[in-house]
Protein backbone atom coordinates (compact mmCIF):
# COMPACT_ATOMS: atom_id res chain seq x y z
CA UNK A 1 0.00 0.00 0.00
CA UNK A 2 1.68 3.27 -1.09
CA UNK A 3 1.17 5.54 1.71
CA UNK A 4 1.80 8.97 -0.23
CA UNK A 5 -0.82 11.60 -0.67
CA UNK A 6 -2.16 11.78 -3.95
CA UNK A 7 -2.75 15.23 -4.98
CA UNK A 8 -2.88 14.80 -8.77
CA UNK A 9 -6.33 13.92 -9.47
CA UNK A 10 -6.68 15.81 -12.88
CA UNK A 11 -3.64 13.56 -14.22
CA UNK A 12 -6.15 10.16 -12.82
CA UNK A 13 -8.09 8.84 -10.13
CA UNK A 14 -8.27 6.13 -7.93
CA UNK A 15 -11.04 3.73 -8.84
CA UNK A 16 -13.89 3.68 -6.58
CA UNK A 17 -14.50 0.44 -4.73
CA UNK A 18 -18.47 0.53 -5.29
CA UNK A 19 -17.51 1.03 -9.04
CA UNK A 20 -15.13 -1.83 -8.82
CA UNK A 21 -17.71 -3.71 -7.15
CA UNK A 22 -19.88 -3.16 -10.49
CA UNK A 23 -17.42 -3.94 -13.01
CA UNK A 24 -16.32 -7.25 -10.84
CA UNK A 25 -19.64 -9.77 -12.42
CA UNK A 26 -18.12 -8.80 -16.13
CA UNK A 27 -14.57 -9.73 -15.06
CA UNK A 28 -15.64 -12.80 -14.04
CA UNK A 29 -18.38 -15.23 -14.99
CA UNK A 30 -20.50 -12.69 -17.69
CA UNK A 31 -17.77 -12.88 -20.02
CA UNK A 32 -20.14 -12.48 -23.61
CA UNK A 33 -19.88 -10.80 -26.22
CA UNK A 34 -22.38 -8.19 -26.73
CA UNK A 35 -22.47 -9.55 -30.27
CA UNK A 36 -23.55 -12.73 -29.78
CA UNK A 37 -27.09 -14.01 -30.24
CA UNK A 38 -27.06 -16.12 -26.75
CA UNK A 39 -27.84 -15.67 -22.87
CA UNK A 40 -23.75 -14.29 -22.32
CA UNK A 41 -24.24 -11.63 -25.33
CA UNK A 42 -27.82 -10.42 -24.86
CA UNK A 43 -26.17 -10.04 -20.76
CA UNK A 44 -23.07 -7.85 -22.41
CA UNK A 45 -25.18 -5.99 -24.25
CA UNK A 46 -28.19 -5.30 -21.36
CA UNK A 47 -24.83 -3.87 -19.42
CA UNK A 48 -23.24 -1.75 -21.81
CA UNK A 49 -27.15 -0.28 -22.63
CA UNK A 50 -27.08 0.53 -18.98
CA UNK A 51 -24.45 2.32 -18.62
CA UNK A 52 -24.82 3.93 -22.10
CA UNK A 53 -28.02 5.20 -20.19
CA UNK A 54 -26.38 6.23 -16.81
CA UNK A 55 -23.36 8.35 -18.56
CA UNK A 56 -26.27 10.19 -21.14
CA UNK A 57 -27.48 11.11 -17.40
CA UNK A 58 -24.61 12.52 -15.88
CA UNK A 59 -24.53 15.12 -18.87
CA UNK A 60 -27.76 15.65 -19.99
CA UNK A 61 -27.79 13.64 -23.34
CA UNK A 62 -29.78 10.93 -24.72
CA UNK A 63 -28.39 7.85 -24.98
CA UNK A 64 -28.32 6.83 -28.02
CA UNK A 65 -25.99 9.91 -28.99
CA UNK A 66 -23.39 8.25 -26.22
CA UNK A 67 -20.66 6.16 -28.32
CA UNK A 68 -18.48 4.72 -26.15
CA UNK A 69 -14.58 4.49 -27.17
CA UNK A 70 -11.26 3.39 -25.00
CA UNK A 71 -10.79 6.65 -23.36
CA UNK A 72 -10.90 10.59 -23.85
CA UNK A 73 -7.83 10.53 -26.35
CA UNK A 74 -9.55 8.13 -28.83
CA UNK A 75 -12.74 10.26 -27.89
CA UNK A 76 -11.10 13.14 -29.48
CA UNK A 77 -9.59 11.67 -32.42
CA UNK A 78 -12.71 10.75 -33.36
CA UNK A 79 -14.22 13.96 -33.74
CA UNK A 80 -11.14 15.96 -35.03
CA UNK A 81 -10.02 13.27 -38.00
CA UNK A 82 -13.92 12.23 -37.90
CA UNK A 83 -15.53 15.12 -38.56
CA UNK A 84 -13.55 16.95 -40.91
CA UNK A 85 -12.97 13.90 -43.08
CA UNK A 86 -16.71 14.33 -44.63
CA UNK A 87 -16.19 18.31 -45.03
CA UNK A 88 -12.96 18.24 -47.30
CA UNK A 89 -12.38 21.73 -47.77
CA UNK A 90 -13.06 23.02 -44.78
CA UNK A 91 -10.49 24.43 -41.99
CA UNK A 92 -9.80 22.42 -38.46
CA UNK A 93 -9.45 25.74 -35.28
CA UNK A 94 -8.41 24.63 -32.07
CA UNK A 95 -7.37 26.29 -29.09
CA UNK A 96 -4.04 27.22 -28.59
CA UNK A 97 -4.37 25.27 -25.37
CA UNK A 98 -5.76 22.11 -26.35
CA UNK A 99 -4.48 18.90 -24.81
CA UNK A 100 -1.91 16.86 -27.27
CA UNK A 101 -5.22 14.19 -27.52
CA UNK A 102 -6.67 17.09 -29.74
CA UNK A 103 -3.83 18.81 -31.01
CA UNK A 104 -2.00 16.08 -32.52
CA UNK A 105 -5.25 14.39 -34.18
CA UNK A 106 -5.60 18.24 -35.93
CA UNK A 107 -2.08 18.48 -36.78
CA UNK A 108 -2.16 15.39 -38.50
CA UNK A 109 -5.48 16.02 -40.47
CA UNK A 110 -2.83 18.30 -42.79
CA UNK A 111 -1.47 15.22 -44.45
CA UNK A 112 -5.52 15.07 -45.40
CA UNK A 113 -5.48 18.84 -46.51
CA UNK A 114 -7.55 20.12 -43.66
CA UNK A 115 -5.28 23.93 -42.96
CA UNK A 116 -5.25 24.11 -39.02
CA UNK A 117 -6.06 27.13 -37.35
CA UNK A 118 -5.03 27.92 -33.35
CA UNK A 119 -6.99 30.47 -31.99
CA UNK A 120 -5.49 32.65 -29.17
CA UNK A 121 -6.21 32.79 -25.11
CA UNK A 122 -6.02 36.05 -23.05
CA UNK A 123 -3.24 35.87 -20.40
CA UNK A 124 -6.15 34.00 -17.75
CA UNK A 125 -6.52 31.72 -20.43
CA UNK A 126 -9.77 32.33 -22.20
CA UNK A 127 -10.28 32.08 -25.61
CA UNK A 128 -10.42 35.14 -27.74
CA UNK A 129 -13.71 35.17 -29.41
CA UNK A 130 -12.61 37.92 -31.52
CA UNK A 131 -9.73 35.72 -32.73
CA UNK A 132 -12.06 33.19 -33.60
CA UNK A 133 -14.46 35.33 -35.26
CA UNK A 134 -11.55 36.30 -37.60
CA UNK A 135 -10.38 32.84 -37.85
CA UNK A 136 -14.03 31.45 -38.87
CA UNK A 137 -14.20 34.20 -41.77
CA UNK A 138 -12.14 30.99 -44.14
CA UNK A 139 -14.51 27.99 -44.20
CA UNK A 140 -14.43 25.91 -41.26
CA UNK A 141 -15.17 22.30 -40.76
CA UNK A 142 -14.50 22.03 -36.70
CA UNK A 143 -13.81 24.20 -33.60
CA UNK A 144 -12.73 22.24 -31.20
CA UNK A 145 -12.16 23.88 -27.81
CA UNK A 146 -11.48 22.32 -23.99
CA UNK A 147 -14.66 22.67 -21.65
CA UNK A 148 -11.74 23.25 -18.98
CA UNK A 149 -8.00 23.12 -18.64
CA UNK A 150 -6.49 19.93 -17.83
CA UNK A 151 -3.37 22.23 -16.08
CA UNK A 152 -4.88 25.46 -14.86
CA UNK A 153 -8.66 24.39 -14.40
CA UNK A 154 -9.88 27.40 -16.59
CA UNK A 155 -13.47 26.95 -18.14
CA UNK A 156 -14.32 28.42 -21.31
CA UNK A 157 -17.53 29.86 -21.98
CA UNK A 158 -18.51 27.16 -24.50
CA UNK A 159 -21.83 27.72 -25.39
CA UNK A 160 -20.88 31.29 -26.38
CA UNK A 161 -18.32 29.60 -28.66
CA UNK A 162 -20.75 27.10 -29.49
CA UNK A 163 -23.13 29.71 -30.71
CA UNK A 164 -20.38 31.56 -32.81
CA UNK A 165 -19.58 28.24 -34.22
CA UNK A 166 -23.13 27.32 -35.93
CA UNK A 167 -23.24 30.71 -36.68
CA UNK A 168 -20.47 30.17 -39.22
CA UNK A 169 -22.32 26.58 -40.56
CA UNK A 170 -19.31 24.89 -38.90
CA UNK A 171 -19.56 22.00 -36.44
CA UNK A 172 -18.33 22.34 -32.40
CA UNK A 173 -16.88 20.02 -30.22
CA UNK A 174 -15.36 20.42 -26.96
CA UNK A 175 -12.99 18.48 -24.70
CA UNK A 176 -14.41 18.06 -21.57
CA UNK A 177 -12.27 15.08 -20.15
CA UNK A 178 -11.64 17.63 -17.25
CA UNK A 179 -15.33 18.86 -16.58
CA UNK A 180 -17.07 15.82 -15.96
CA UNK A 181 -16.92 15.14 -12.37
CA UNK A 182 -16.06 18.61 -11.38
CA UNK A 183 -18.36 20.95 -12.87
CA UNK A 184 -22.00 20.24 -14.27
CA UNK A 185 -22.31 19.09 -17.71
CA UNK A 186 -25.36 19.31 -19.99
CA UNK A 187 -24.50 18.09 -24.20
CA UNK A 188 -27.95 20.03 -25.10
CA UNK A 189 -27.48 23.28 -23.02
CA UNK A 190 -23.33 23.36 -24.16
CA UNK A 191 -24.99 23.57 -27.48
CA UNK A 192 -21.69 21.44 -28.75
CA UNK A 193 -21.92 18.91 -31.76
CA UNK A 194 -19.96 16.88 -30.49
CA UNK A 195 -18.51 16.16 -26.17
CA UNK A 196 -15.42 14.68 -24.92
CA UNK A 197 -15.56 12.17 -21.90
CA UNK A 198 -13.02 10.22 -19.97
CA UNK A 199 -13.69 7.23 -17.22
CA UNK A 200 -10.69 7.22 -15.47
CA UNK A 201 -11.01 11.27 -14.45
CA UNK A 202 -13.82 10.29 -12.83
CA UNK A 203 -12.89 7.42 -10.32
CA UNK A 204 -13.95 4.77 -13.39
CA UNK A 205 -11.61 2.58 -14.82
CA UNK A 206 -8.79 3.60 -17.08
CA UNK A 207 -9.41 2.76 -20.82
CA UNK A 208 -13.09 4.03 -21.18
CA UNK A 209 -14.57 7.06 -22.62
CA UNK A 210 -16.87 8.27 -24.55
CA UNK A 211 -17.99 11.05 -27.83
CA UNK A 212 -21.23 12.58 -27.26
CA UNK A 213 -22.77 13.36 -30.37
CA UNK A 214 -25.33 15.05 -32.33
CA UNK A 215 -27.00 12.26 -34.15
CA UNK A 216 -27.13 14.83 -37.56
CA UNK A 217 -23.42 15.46 -37.40
CA UNK A 218 -21.93 13.25 -40.71
CA UNK A 219 -18.52 11.50 -39.20
CA UNK A 220 -16.09 8.84 -40.38
CA UNK A 221 -15.27 5.85 -37.83
CA UNK A 222 -11.24 5.65 -37.03
CA UNK A 223 -11.74 2.19 -36.75
CA UNK A 224 -13.32 -0.43 -39.14
CA UNK A 225 -14.72 -3.63 -38.47
CA UNK A 226 -17.79 -5.79 -36.99
CA UNK A 227 -19.60 -2.33 -37.00
CA UNK A 228 -20.24 -1.88 -32.78
CA UNK A 229 -21.24 1.70 -31.95
CA UNK A 230 -23.40 2.47 -35.00
CA UNK A 231 -20.58 1.62 -37.41
CA UNK A 232 -18.44 4.35 -35.29
CA UNK A 233 -16.17 2.30 -32.78
CA UNK A 234 -15.63 -1.16 -34.06
CA UNK A 235 -14.02 -3.60 -31.76
CA UNK A 236 -14.95 -6.05 -29.46
CA UNK A 237 -17.10 -3.49 -26.53
CA UNK A 238 -15.06 -3.76 -23.24
CA UNK A 239 -17.42 -4.49 -21.11
CA UNK A 240 -16.18 -3.87 -17.76
CA UNK A 241 -14.74 -0.86 -18.19
CA UNK A 242 -17.86 0.44 -19.79
CA UNK A 243 -20.23 -0.88 -17.01
CA UNK A 244 -17.12 0.74 -14.47
CA UNK A 245 -17.71 4.29 -16.61
CA UNK A 246 -21.52 4.02 -16.64
CA UNK A 247 -21.50 3.15 -12.75
CA UNK A 248 -18.95 6.25 -11.87
CA UNK A 249 -21.44 8.72 -13.85
CA UNK A 250 -23.90 7.37 -11.44
CA UNK A 251 -22.17 8.00 -8.64
CA UNK A 252 -21.15 12.08 -9.52
CA UNK A 253 -24.76 12.35 -10.73
CA UNK A 254 -25.70 11.84 -6.77
CA UNK A 255 -22.40 13.65 -5.58
CA UNK A 256 -21.58 15.99 -7.51
CA UNK A 257 -22.02 19.07 -5.61
CA UNK A 258 -20.47 17.10 -2.36
CA UNK A 259 -17.81 16.61 -4.07
CA UNK A 260 -16.98 19.77 -5.53
CA UNK A 261 -17.63 21.17 -2.19
CA UNK A 262 -15.19 19.68 -0.36
CA UNK A 263 -12.32 20.16 -2.94
CA UNK A 264 -13.39 23.76 -3.62
CA UNK A 265 -12.66 23.98 0.60
CA UNK A 266 -9.07 22.34 0.23
CA UNK A 267 -8.09 24.34 -2.94
CA UNK A 268 -9.55 27.60 -1.63
CA UNK A 269 -7.12 26.93 1.85
CA UNK A 270 -4.54 25.66 -0.29
CA UNK A 271 -4.34 29.05 -2.66
CA UNK A 272 -4.43 30.99 0.57
CA UNK A 273 -1.00 29.13 1.63
CA UNK A 274 0.64 29.61 -1.64
CA UNK A 275 0.22 33.16 -1.62
CA UNK A 276 1.47 33.70 1.48
CA UNK A 277 5.00 31.80 0.29
CA UNK A 278 4.68 33.96 -2.69
CA UNK A 279 3.03 31.92 -5.56
CA UNK A 280 2.24 32.87 -8.75
CA UNK A 281 -1.42 31.49 -9.31
CA UNK A 282 -2.06 30.92 -13.45
CA UNK A 283 -5.40 31.87 -14.33
CA UNK A 284 -6.65 32.80 -10.79
CA UNK A 285 -8.29 35.68 -11.69
CA UNK A 286 -11.61 36.80 -9.83
CA UNK A 287 -12.99 37.40 -13.40
CA UNK A 288 -12.36 33.52 -14.21
CA UNK A 289 -14.19 30.75 -13.63
CA UNK A 290 -11.62 27.20 -12.65
CA UNK A 291 -12.60 23.87 -12.10
CA UNK A 292 -13.05 23.66 -8.06
CA UNK A 293 -10.05 21.20 -7.45
CA UNK A 294 -7.30 22.81 -8.91
CA UNK A 295 -4.79 24.72 -8.77
CA UNK A 296 -1.42 25.26 -11.54
CA UNK A 297 1.57 28.00 -9.57
CA UNK A 298 4.58 28.69 -9.58
CA UNK A 299 7.65 30.13 -7.36
CA UNK A 300 9.79 32.34 -9.03
CA UNK A 301 13.68 30.64 -9.69
CA UNK A 302 11.99 27.39 -8.44
CA UNK A 303 11.90 24.82 -11.24
CA UNK A 304 8.86 22.95 -11.11
CA UNK A 305 10.06 19.56 -11.92
CA UNK A 306 12.73 20.39 -8.91
CA UNK A 307 9.84 20.55 -6.46
CA UNK A 308 7.82 18.00 -8.06
CA UNK A 309 10.41 15.81 -6.82
CA UNK A 310 11.53 17.23 -3.77
CA UNK A 311 7.62 17.28 -2.80
CA UNK A 312 7.65 13.16 -3.94
CA UNK A 313 10.53 12.52 -1.60
CA UNK A 314 8.57 13.74 1.42
CA UNK A 315 5.35 11.65 0.36
CA UNK A 316 3.48 14.32 -1.61
CA UNK A 317 2.70 13.51 -5.47
CA UNK A 318 1.88 16.78 -7.61
CA UNK A 319 2.41 16.99 -11.41
CA UNK A 320 4.48 19.56 -13.49
CA UNK A 321 3.24 20.86 -16.48
CA UNK A 322 0.38 18.55 -17.79
CA UNK A 323 -0.37 15.38 -16.77
CA UNK A 324 0.04 13.86 -19.58
CA UNK A 325 3.60 14.87 -20.91
CA UNK A 326 5.31 15.44 -17.69
CA UNK A 327 8.12 13.35 -19.27
CA UNK A 328 8.69 16.73 -21.25
CA UNK A 329 10.72 19.56 -19.65
CA UNK A 330 9.48 22.66 -22.38
CA UNK A 331 7.59 25.14 -20.28
CA UNK A 332 3.78 23.70 -20.52
CA UNK A 333 2.07 25.44 -23.88
CA UNK A 334 -0.83 26.49 -22.12
CA UNK A 335 1.18 29.13 -20.02
CA UNK A 336 3.19 30.40 -23.06
CA UNK A 337 -0.28 30.59 -25.07
CA UNK A 338 -1.53 32.34 -22.09
CA UNK A 339 1.89 34.89 -22.30
CA UNK A 340 3.50 33.86 -19.09
CA UNK A 341 7.18 34.21 -19.45
CA UNK A 342 8.99 31.03 -19.99
CA UNK A 343 11.32 31.49 -16.76
CA UNK A 344 8.53 31.41 -14.47
CA UNK A 345 6.51 28.91 -16.73
CA UNK A 346 9.47 26.14 -16.10
CA UNK A 347 8.24 26.05 -12.20
CA UNK A 348 5.03 25.14 -13.26
CA UNK A 349 3.30 23.08 -10.39
CA UNK A 350 -0.34 21.45 -10.31
CA UNK A 351 -2.17 20.26 -7.42
CA UNK A 352 -5.63 18.59 -8.44
CA UNK A 353 -7.29 17.12 -5.33
CA UNK A 354 -10.35 14.52 -5.07
CA UNK A 355 -11.87 11.94 -3.12
CA UNK A 356 -10.18 11.09 -0.32
CA UNK A 357 -7.96 13.93 0.49
CA UNK A 358 -8.56 15.98 3.89
CA UNK A 359 -7.55 19.11 5.76
CA UNK A 360 -5.08 16.93 7.60
CA UNK A 361 -3.32 16.34 4.66
CA UNK A 362 -3.35 19.35 3.34
CA UNK A 363 -2.20 21.30 6.14
CA UNK A 364 0.73 18.61 6.10
CA UNK A 365 1.39 19.35 2.58
CA UNK A 366 1.72 23.61 3.18
CA UNK A 367 4.06 22.61 5.69
CA UNK A 368 6.47 20.41 3.56
CA UNK A 369 6.33 22.87 0.64
CA UNK A 370 7.40 25.65 2.57
CA UNK A 371 10.47 23.67 3.86
CA UNK A 372 11.46 22.30 0.42
CA UNK A 373 11.41 26.05 -0.94
CA UNK A 374 13.09 27.22 1.92
CA UNK A 375 15.85 24.46 1.19
CA UNK A 376 15.99 24.81 -2.10
CA UNK A 377 16.21 28.63 -1.85
CA UNK A 378 19.28 27.90 -0.02
CA UNK A 379 20.51 25.62 -2.93
CA UNK A 380 20.08 28.04 -5.14
CA UNK A 381 22.03 30.92 -3.22
CA UNK A 382 24.88 28.64 -2.66
CA UNK A 383 25.51 27.67 -6.54
CA UNK A 384 25.01 31.60 -7.68
N1 LIG B 1 -8.23 15.56 -22.75
C1 LIG B 1 -7.84 16.13 -21.60
C2 LIG B 1 -8.19 17.56 -21.33
C3 LIG B 1 -7.12 15.39 -20.66
O1 LIG B 1 -6.73 15.97 -19.52
C4 LIG B 1 -6.79 14.04 -20.95
C5 LIG B 1 -5.96 13.25 -20.01
O2 LIG B 1 -5.27 13.78 -19.19
C6 LIG B 1 -7.25 13.51 -22.17
C7 LIG B 1 -7.95 14.28 -23.04
C8 LIG B 1 -6.95 12.08 -22.53
O3 LIG B 1 -7.88 11.21 -21.94
P1 LIG B 1 -7.52 9.67 -21.74
O4 LIG B 1 -6.43 9.62 -20.72
O5 LIG B 1 -8.79 9.03 -21.27
O6 LIG B 1 -7.10 9.15 -23.07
Amino acid sequence: MNSAVYLDHNGTTLLDPRVLQAMMPYLSEQHGNATSRHVFGRGARQAIDHARGQVADAVGAHPSQVIFTAGGTEADNLAICGIPATRPNGQIAMSAIEHPAVTRPAFAMRSRGHRVAVIAVDHVGRVEKNHLDAILEKPTALVSVMLANNETGVIQDIAGIAETTRRHGAFMHTDAVQGLGKIKLDFTALNVHAMSLSAHKINGPQGAGALVLDKRVDIQPLLHGGGQEKGLRSGTENVAAIVGFGAACELIRHELVQRTGAVRQLRDQLELGLKALGAHIFGAASSNERLPNTSFFAFPEIEGETLVMALDRKGFAVASGSACSSDSTEPSHVLLAMGVEPELARGAVRVSFGAGNSRQQLVAFLQVLENELQRLKRLTAVAV
